[in-house]
């Protein structure tokens, strides 16, 4: 493959928006596409907004600020945005029916050389990659919440994904100064495999009456050295996100062991899904 400089990123949310950032403020042409214009210009708001931040910080300067931002291309138009690109970052809703469509078009509209790299923090690769013709070329590339500040990277392969792909994402990821970690594809990768099952302990802790949530946190950042208690974390991925990952464990795993808490499944019915509701275990105004 011809060396990478053309990077088509799908999806302009949390996460879409986060990773055209770093691809282009390390010099790659990145052509970012979302559904509706209005959410590419909320994207572009937000990347400037970040940019910002970093120049007040010292981090970078207002040069490779103004660099950035016109190495990005926005467009609703996804034919033009994947037609030159040597990879695509899917960073799409995490449904896989809409991903699994998406990656069927994308088979279709890239070169056959493309690497088609998903963001899911769930969906398998290998499943993604058994709807196109090159399921070698289908590889997960999970970045971290907030993506210019997280360096972990995990890499992960699909059951057919080739060595030269790995090798690709493998040398992108450095090149954006982040640390892949290569994993297979099992649910919940490693992150949250690991992760919430922690949270979900932490939740029949609260059902159960062990503790109060402030407790459990307290004893968590203090005891541990966690930078934020598991139930502020829970708070802050969303319940509703929490959920849906244990249910991936519990389906895919087949082990009990990865239940998800009542007491969870009975907040997010009830709407109170963290921050972004104003009210999860702690209440946000
Ligand atoms: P989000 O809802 O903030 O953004 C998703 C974007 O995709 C939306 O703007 C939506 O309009 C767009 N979209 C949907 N279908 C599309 C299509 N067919 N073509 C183009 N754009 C389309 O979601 P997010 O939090 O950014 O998550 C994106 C992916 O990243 C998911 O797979 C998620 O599991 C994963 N992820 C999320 C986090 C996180 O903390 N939010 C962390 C790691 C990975």
């Amino acid at each position: 493959m011809a060396n990478i400089t053309n990077v088509a990123v799908i999806g302009s949310g949390t996460m879409g928006n986060g990773i055209a950032h770093v691809f282009a403020q390390h010099d790659f042409s990145v052509a970012l596409c979302d559904v509706q214009q209005g959410f590419l210009d909320r994207a572009l708001a937000t990347i400037a907004g970040n940019l910002d931040r970093q120049v007040k910080k010292g981090t970078i300067t207002e040069d490779i600020k103004k660099k950035t931002l016109a190495g990005i291309t926005a467009t609703t138009d996804l034919s033009a945005a994947v037609s030159t690109a040597h990879i695509v970052i899917e960073a799409v809703t995490e449904n896989v029916a809409v991903k699994k469509e998406l990656y069927r078009r994308l088979d279709s509209l890239t070169q056959p050389h493309t690497v088609l790299a998903s963001n899911t923090s769930s969906i398998s690769i290998t499943e993604l990659g058994a709807v196109t013709g090159r399921p070698d070329m289908v590889i997960g590339m999970h970045f971290m919440n907030p993506v210019p500040v997280m360096k972990l990277v995990e890499v992960i392969r699909g059951l057919a994904t080739s060595n030269d792909t790995f090798a690709i994402v493998k040398g992108l990821t450095e090149k954006l100064d982040k640390t892949p970690v290569e994993v297979n594809d099992y649910p919940g990768f490693v992150s949250n495999r690991v992760l919430l099952p922690m949270l979900n302990e932490a939740m029949y802790c609260v059902m159960e009456g062990v503790a109060t949530p402030e407790a459990i946190d307290t004893v968590m950042k203090l005891g541990m050295n966690h930078p934020m208690g598991p139930l502020q974390l829970a708070d802050f991925i969303g319940l509703d996100v929490c959920l849906s990952i244990m249910e991936v464990l519990h389906t895919g795993l087949g082990d009990t062991k990865y239940r998800p808490c009542p007491l969870l499944k009975k907040m997010v019915a009830a709407g109170h899904l963290g921050k972004k509701s104003g009210r999860g275990f702690y209440a946000y105004s």
